[in-house]
């Protein structure tokens, strides 16, 4: 199975459901439909209303991130993945680099994996080096670290994704060379089965794919999907990036 998911960030109000709504159309005729899951995280605020909208459908609803707590607490601002769960949500990113920017600490990022899998989200884990650990080639071991501080045999694998980001990549339209990508892929594939043994949960690429250079992605087996950023706010180029892939 492979997973195309598109962040939106901060982006979006009710009317862009339309967005999904094309996405969706074009996925229930696509020949290839039973291959790949679509998932969209829109912000916090069109999450039940989306979830709602989507509920037999095929596409699937996750949030962009959950705090660190189980259900209820004194946090202002905060919203739990018990909260998010509620609402109609399936999925949840942890861990992706704005947040980590913003401060999310290992000790944070483990308690979210932790919370959201308790609740029943999938989570997607969000891992990736930033442009100084790559040019003092520190890339692998950054990654190791990224995984095995947070990650742990006794976590259900069938409800984790790993998607490999790496930093400078990001909303940057550069990307890594098809060598660089299958042999880190590879790495994250090999430490995720010292970690949970025989077979590896789903890792996915995101940074700045595209309708064009998914065209080289799709050469690189180990790859099991993307985290789309700019092109999911766009039908076009979100459906460009799954045609493209099948071509
Ligand atoms: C992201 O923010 O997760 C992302 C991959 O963004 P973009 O596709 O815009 O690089």
């Amino acid at each position: 199975m492979k997973y195309f998911i598109g962040n939106w960030k901060m982006f979006g109000v009710p009317k862009s459901i339309n967005i999904l709504d094309k996405v969706n159309s074009f996925h229930k005729k696509d020949k290839n439909r039973k291959k790949y899951r679509v998932i969209f995280t829109p912000p916090f605020t069109l999450i039940e209303s989306y979830a709602k909208f989507f509920k037999n459908k095929k596409i699937l609803i996750g949030s962009q991130n959950c705090f660190q707590k189980d259900r209820f607490s004194s946090n202002t601002a905060a919203i739990s993945p018990y909260m998010i769960k509620k609402v109609g949500a399936n999925y949840t990113l942890v861990g992706h680099s704005d947040n980590r920017s913003e401060g999310d600490t290992d000790a944070m990022l483990k308690n979210k994996v932790f919370f959201a899998l308790k609740n029943n989200l999938k989570v997607v884990f969000c891992i990736g080096e930033n442009k100084i650990d790559k040019r003092n080639k520190k890339t692998f071991s950054v990654l190791k670290k990224q995984l095995i501080s947070i990650l742990e045999k006794k976590l259900d694998k069938k409800k984790i994704i790993v998607a490999y980001e790496p930093v400078w990549s990001i909303g940057t339209g550069k990307i890594p060379t098809k060598i660089e990508l299958q042999k880190t892929t590879i790495h994250i594939k090999k430490i995720l089965k010292k970690i949970f043994g025989k077979k590896s949960p789903a890792v996915l690429y995101g940074g700045s794919v595209d309708g064009n250079n998914v065209k080289m992605f799709r050469e690189i087996k180990e790859i099991d999907g993307f985290l789309i950023g700019g092109a999911s706010k766009s039908a076009k180029k979100f459906i460009d990036i799954i045609k493209n892939y099948y071509r």
